[in-house]
């Protein structure tokens, strides 16, 4: 019995492709690929709770890399890459925090946030990356002729691809927007050896360029439009389910900039129903910027096709996409599990962000637009007070840094931001009165 995965086109135009193959849209109609999986053979592999305990051993035993939590599903994700071509830095298996003081205080007492930040990079680009890295290693092993891999980036996807190029020795080329990532996410592809070039534009303009520089051959392009990283990011919800004793929540909210992480949440969920691994499905809520929100106009105005917008700065950056690749990816997947959309301004994530850090948290700026629009949901009544609520948490709150020192210093009125929970420093003489005074105060 063999388990068989490839591309074929989104929209169901015939044919398929292998993995190995370098395609990135589909021949005839020219829209995105998917990864196909021949969900009858892993049928006739194991049945669900074949499945689950397969799952549960590898968590608890798995040898590295099949610990990881994303190898730890290698036979959902891509059966056919040998585990020895496997570049993995023991990604996934992130905590699914109970956040109960902040539950409390947004009226959703069951709040529950899954960590991807605690990884190797530092964000749930990781995921992704473990596959498409492993799967070009794959293909040159296989004689392909990949010289470099590259993509362009918002920070945390070219920091992932250049750790795992690094892992794997194969060349990696990132293109940034110039000025409009942290210095954390700016060093780490440079420390892992990557050619870094900063470009004056924004995102969708280095996604411009990078998706012509792959057209042409010059480099193998590692960007979410490349099916291979849903299938990895895809794991994510597989490990919520998991965590919550094969069991799905009510609903998952997480940001959204090019959409891609969202369509891998309902191709997780989707692979669990099929194989009945979870009985029903959770609601999704895709949270964007106010700034940079062209699902949410889509959304909101009804529309089945989402038009570009031009993304303005927002403290998200990660998020500040104004064309998204993945858009009728997210529509497929809001249809699917009756999702919405919802948006934060730059004040809502700020003070979020500053009252969850206050509960004991530390969230970077993404997370925080999805813990303002699941306040939101809240308020309004669409999620219920005793709804199990996980929020995806995409980054740690390390990476940014100027966001959190900007805040506390009130030097966010660029963005027009007023700081009510800045908790500055207080400079003192060294002197014992001056601080016992000070610490009474
Ligand atoms: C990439 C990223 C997102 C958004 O994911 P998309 O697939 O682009 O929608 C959210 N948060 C962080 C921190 C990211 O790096
Ligand atoms: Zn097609």
């Amino acid at each position: 019995m063999t388990l068989r995965a490839e591309f074929r086109c989104l929209s169901g135009c015939p044919g398929g492709y292998p993995l190995t193959q370098t395609i990135y849209r589909c021949p005839t109609c020219n829209g995105l690929l998917d990864v196909w999986h021949d969900v009858q053979a892993l049928r006739d592999m194991h049945d669900a709770k074949g499945w689950r305990d397969l799952f549960d051993r590898r968590r608890c035993w798995g040898d590295f890399p099949l610990s990881s939590g994303v190898w730890s599903k290698h036979e959902w994700v891509a059966p056919e890459l040998p585990v020895e071509h496997i570049v993995s830095t023991g990604e996934g298996h992130t905590t699914l925090l109970k956040a109960e003081g902040l539950g409390r205080d947004i009226g959703l007492p069951n709040l529950r946030i899954k960590m991807c930040g605690n990884t190797h990079t530092g964000s749930f680009k990781d995921l992704g990356m473990t596959v498409l890295v492993s799967m070009v290693k794959h293909a040159i092993a296989q004689g392909a002729n990949i010289k470099a891999v590259g993509c362009a980036s918002t920070g945390d996807t070219s920091a992932a691809l250049a750790a795992y190029g690094a892992t794997a020795q194969v060349p990696v080329v990132v293109l940034l927007p110039k000025g409009k990532v942290s210095t954390a996410q700016l060093v780490q592809p440079i420390a892992s050896g990557a050619k870094v070039l900063a470009l004056d534009t924004d995102f969708d303009g280095c996604m411009a360029i990078i998706q012509e520089l792959a057209n042409e051959g010059v480099l193998y392009l590692a960007n979410s439009l490349n099916a291979l990283r849903i299938e990895g990011q895809k794991t994510v919800m597989i490990e919520i389910c998991q965590e919550l004793g094969w069991r799905a929540p009510d609903w998952v909210v997480l940001p959204s900039g090019n959409l891609g992480n969202g369509y891998a949440m309902y191709r997780g969920l989707a692979m669990m129903r099929e194989l009945g691994l979870i009985d029903r499905m959770p609601r999704l809520c895709m949270a964007q910027a106010e700034r940079a929100n062209p699902l949410y106009r889509a959304y909101a105005a009804g529309e089945t096709e989402v038009a570009a917008v031009k993304a303005e700065p927002t403290l998200a950056s990660a998020i500040q996409i104004g064309n998204p690749v993945s858009a009728p990816r997210a529509l497929r997947a809001l249809e699917a599990t009756d999702g919405v959309v919802a948006q934060a301004s730059e004040q809502a994530l700020s003070d979020i962000a500053a009252r969850a850090d206050r509960t004991g948290l530390y969230v970077c700026p993404h997370t925080a637009v999805a813990l303002a629009c699941a306040e939101q949901l809240a308020a309004d009544g669409t999620m219920k007070p005793d709804d199990e609520v996980v929020v995806i948490s995409t980054a740690n709150g390390l990476k940014f840094t100027e966001f959190k020192v900007r805040y506390h210093e009130a030097a966010l009125a660029d963005h027009g931001v007023t700081a009510t929970h800045q908790n500055p420093p207080l400079e003192l003489p060294a002197e014992l009165g001056a601080v016992r005074e000070a610490i009474s105060a």
